[in-house]
């Protein structure tokens, strides 16, 4: 291929200059994407494909208009790609181009999604050697919205803790640190299960020196005294710093506060648990259906992004959460001043996002009329909690006086002054502001206004004076102002009319007058759009000079929204406020699990645990609420630890430092790691990160493999979070067995979800009660499945001949009741539920066998087959005759 040169060349020098996916480039009306990116952009967005002649080449070319470029670029980006944009420029020499913006999915301005759009930055400090010094924690992050100009540093000690930050604040871009390789296992999980775009940006910007300087330029000296985090952290800031100002999002004004998010006064959320308990999303990656959703009451967009982080982010600090639950008592009762505050909420506009805008340069006149009106709304708030005695006596009260109200209200003023009020959306042609507001201005407007009067009252002057009918007066782009006279009027126009154009009916004249007084308008109306303009910038600028106060006010009105949010949904839904205390205690009287309630005619459920009821053995059939109930007691948890009142009838709760679940494993699958593998990890995951205070759902755990490497998986997974982590725990599982561990563990107590059954039917009673079961009922559902009669009558034949084997074995002898029996770790075999060391699990086994017999010789071979057998895969039917065989042996 020759080298390309003209328009093209230029295009392909300048995509050689940036490291970004595509480029657009203008040319005059358009942007115009060459070459492979014009492949790319009309592939992903229906545009057609053109051919462009370069000296002898052909080179495919698509473009958009320059006015309508935002809508493509959000959707490029938004499709993970990075997009230059180079504009085109008046030289001397005609014109020139260069990229002024590398638009990215983290640096995207024009989102108009409500949700929060965070960019990341994460070092991995004991591989890059910033941590050197061995106090800090080995990752570092930093999270920047820069529609907002929101700004949050944290610290993770292994990658783990670090995956769950980057869950947490679900960002849509990521930027790696310099030492990053690309099979990283966050950075996998990073892609994967976040979809974040992965970009390298250059090592430099990671530099300790570099990072440190740029911080503390940004956000002040003391900053990294103040926030106290290490080496990682910083080089995370620094890097972002610098990505958002290379790209030119031109942001960087807006981001007036950096905020450390410190473990301490957080309650633990792992990755796995967030997505267990689907707190924005359901399992299938639903929004709707996900916790987030159903308590979601808010009216802002800014309203609904905190509440969001609040689930997310849920606080350990009592004093933090008694506060919440004030104004949300306060809220809940006071149904008629919620409504003013929501309805009066309902009026704001995002303006963190409008401040933003303010500072890039791109806020509209509109945008600064939502802005006023926008500060309007909160001395509303401030006389609606001020005229309610509750409500006045709140936290609320305090929380709309935070913000420099008088500050606000000049800025208000300022803007009430200058805006008018009903200004077009280009900031060019005038038409913004007020009369009154400058008198340069008013003068020019003046003028404008006069010229514009004179030429609209011309046709009625001429028509009158010189008897003419059929007169318009009117403008376009070829023949300027003119004045048009119907044709059978035509011949009877005064002399000094100049003909310049025939029509088919009419026909067009100028005249002296006429020209002097387009040629005035035209440079009036030059003039005051420049004017206007170079106010509105001013204007403007002020605006983005208070980012700050309007983040401020912002963010008051934030988080009287989302209590009231909270408030509406728990006077909706009858919740009541848990008492929190720093205790062990959790109990729940007929809690209900909060999803659930929405579409279910929902069976309630207590929990009692406290230091000497630690641990629960959930058992019950299938299908019958064993998940349910323990996601109900996590939900409940957690909604408490936001503030928020909570689905029970009264509810006392020791807060905990953590939630840790491990909850089904049918998504795992779909990613291709094996289910067991995952489940296992993750159990790891648990046994070394919850502490006493934390809560622990397990559901089911040891699944994933052969029966007996469960059972014991299971086993000694209890016994170490029982005596070595001693965490509140919910373990629900269908190995009864487990059942037995209530016998050796002071702190283990059954419960089972009951069902009752009744001639071979079983129905779901979903009323969770003390002690254990023993019936899997799976027979039931395959039943219910549809599986044939034969197969199911067979299936409960065999059952009962296995039952009775395996009373048989524990016992020493024949009985043909169902017995429970108990996997015995340490002697690796099953024993009766009634052996030496304890009473019966409750069961339906009548018979007791002696305590303490001995086994004799022979019967030791036997059980030694007996327990050679691989159940897992022996055919049943062979089963059956084995253990014929075996009993027959033991009866001689
Ligand atoms: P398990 O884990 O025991 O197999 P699940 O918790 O998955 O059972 O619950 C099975 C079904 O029963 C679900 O559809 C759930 O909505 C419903 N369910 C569970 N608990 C209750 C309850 N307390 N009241 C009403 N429906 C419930
Ligand atoms: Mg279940």
């Amino acid at each position: 291929m020759t080298e390309a040169t003209g328009i093209v060349g230029e295009f392909l020098s300048l995509k050689e200059n940036t490291d970004a996916e595509l480029l657009a480039m203008q040319c005059g009306d358009f942007y115009e994407f060459f070459d492979e990116d014009a492949e790319i952009v009309a592939d992903e967005l229906d545009l057609k494909v053109s051919k462009k002649s370069s000296h002898g080449s052909s080179y495919p070319m698509a473009g958009v208009p320059v006015d309508d470029l935002t809508p493509y670029l959000k959707a490029l980006v938004e499709r993970g790609y990075r997009v230059a944009v180079a504009d085109q420029y008046e030289t001397d020499s005609g014109h020139a181009r260069e990229i002024v913006r590398v638009v990215t999915p983290g640096t995207l301005l024009e989102t108009t999604d409500a949700d929060a759009q965070y960019l990341a930055a994460v070092v991995d400090g004991s591989r890059s050697g910033a941590g050197s010094s061995g106090a800090d924690a080995d990752y570092g992050l930093a999270f920047a919205d820069v529609t907002t100009g929101r700004f949050l540093v944290a610290e993770a000690d292994d990658s783990d803790d670090a995956l769950t930050e980057l869950y947490r604040f679900d960002p849509v871009e990521v930027l790696p640190g310099p030492d990053a390789r690309t099979d990283d296992d966050l950075l996998n999980a990073v892609r994967e299960r976040i979809g974040a775009t992965l970009t390298l940006h250059e090592t430099e910007a990671f530099a300790p020196k570099r990072a440190d300087h740029a911080v503390r330029e940004q956000f002040g000296t003391e900053t990294v005294e103040r926030l106290s985090v290490g080496e990682p952290t910083v080089a995370a800031a620094g890097a972002i710093l610098d990505y958002v100002e290379e790209t030119g999002a031109g942001v960087l004004a807006s981001m007036t506060r950096i905020q450390a998010h410190h473990g301490d006064d957080h309650v633990t959320l792992d990755a796995t648990t967030q997505r267990n308990l689907e707190l924005t999303e359901t399992m299938q990656g639903e929004r709707e259906g996900s916790l987030f959703r159903t308590i979601d009451h808010t009216e802002t967009s800014a309203g609904g992004r905190l509440l969001k982080e609040w689930l997310q982010r849920p606080r350990r600090s009592l004093e933090t959460l008694e506060q919440r639950q004030e104004s949300v008592a306060a809220l809940s009762t006071a149904a008629l001043a919620r409504d003013e505050l929501r309805d009066e909420l309902g009026e704001a506009y995002d303006l963190a996002r409008l401040a933003s805008k303010a500072t890039h340069g791109s806020a509209d006149a509109r945008d600064l009329l939502s802005v006023r009106d926008t500060l309007a709304v909160l001395p509303t708030l401030a006389e609606i909690i001020q005229s309610n005695p509750d409500l006045a006596e709140s936290p609320l009260a305090e929380i709309v006086d935070r913000p420099d109200r008088e500050a606000a209200a000049d800025l208000r003023e300022t803007l009430a002054e200058a805006l008018a009020e009903d200004p077009p959306s280009t900031v060019t042609q005038g038409g913004l502001l007020t009369r009154g507001y400058d008198p340069e201005l008013d003068e020019v407007i003046e003028r404008h206004e006069e010229v514009r009067e004179w030429l609209d009252t011309l046709a009625e002057r001429e028509k009158r004076q010189y008897n003419l009918s059929h007169v318009t007066v009117d403008r376009n782009k070829t023949d300027g102002y003119y004045i048009q006279v119907g044709k059978s009027a035509a011949d009877g126009v005064p002399d000094h009319y100049e003909e310049i154009k025939t029509l088919k009916n009419s026909k067009r004249f100028t005249t002296d007058e006429l020209e002097e007084k387009e040629r005035e308008i035209l440079r009036l109306e030059e003039q005051r759009g420049d004017l206007e303009y170079e106010l509105f910038e001013e204007l403007r600028e002020e605006v983005a000079e208070r980012a700050e106060l309007l983040q401020d006010v912002g963010r008051a009105l934030a988080t009287v929204d989302a209590l009231a949010s909270l408030a509406t949904h728990a006077a909706e839904n009858r919740w009541v406020q848990p008492n929190l205390h720093r205790g062990d205690r959790l109990a729940i009287d007929q809690g209900r699990h909060p999803v659930v309630e929405q579409t279910t005619e929902f069976v309630p459920n207590d929990v009692e645990m406290d230091e000497d009821r630690g641990f629960l053995v959930v058992t019950g059939p299938n299908m019958s609420g064993k998940s349910t109930y323990m996601r109900q007691v996590a939900c409940i948890v957690l909604l408490a630890q936001i503030g928020s009142f909570v689905p029970a009838k009264d509810a006392e709760i020791g807060l905990v430092d953590g939630i840790f679940t491990r909850v089904g494993a049918l998504d795992e699958l779909a990613q291709g790691r094996s289910t067991f593998m995952v489940e296992m990890s993750e159990l790891s995951n648990i046994l070394h990160t919850a502490t006493e205070d934390s809560l622990v759902i397990l559901d089911e755990v040891g699944r994933g493999t052969a029966t007996y490497d469960g059972i014991s998986i299971a086993w000694a997974a209890t016994e170490y979070l029982h005596n070595e982590v001693q965490a509140k725990t919910l373990f629900a599982t269908h190995y009864h067995e487990l059942t037995g561990l209530a016998e050796e563990l002071p702190r283990v107590a059954n419960v089972h979800v009951a069902a009752d059954e009744s001639d071979g039917d079983v129905t779901f009673l979903r009323t969770v009660r003390d002690g254990p079961t023993d019936r899997s009922y799976g027979i039931h559902v395959a039943g219910l499945a549809g599986v044939p009669d034969p197969v199911v009558d067979r299936s409960r034949t065999v059952l009962e001949r296995l039952r009775e084997e395996k009373a048989i074995e524990a016992k020493g002898g024949g009985s043909s009741e169902p017995v429970q029996t108990v996997f015995d770790l340490s002697s690796g075999q099953f024993r009766g539920s009634a052996s030496a060391d304890g009473g019966s699990p409750a069961d339906d086994s009548g018979s007791e066998p002696d305590a303490g017999e001995t086994v004799e010789p022979e019967a030791k071979d036997v059980l030694e087959d007996l327990e050679s057998i691989d159940v897992n895969t022996t055919p049943p039917i062979e089963l059956v005759s084995k253990v014929q065989e075996l009993q027959e042996r033991l009866e001689d």
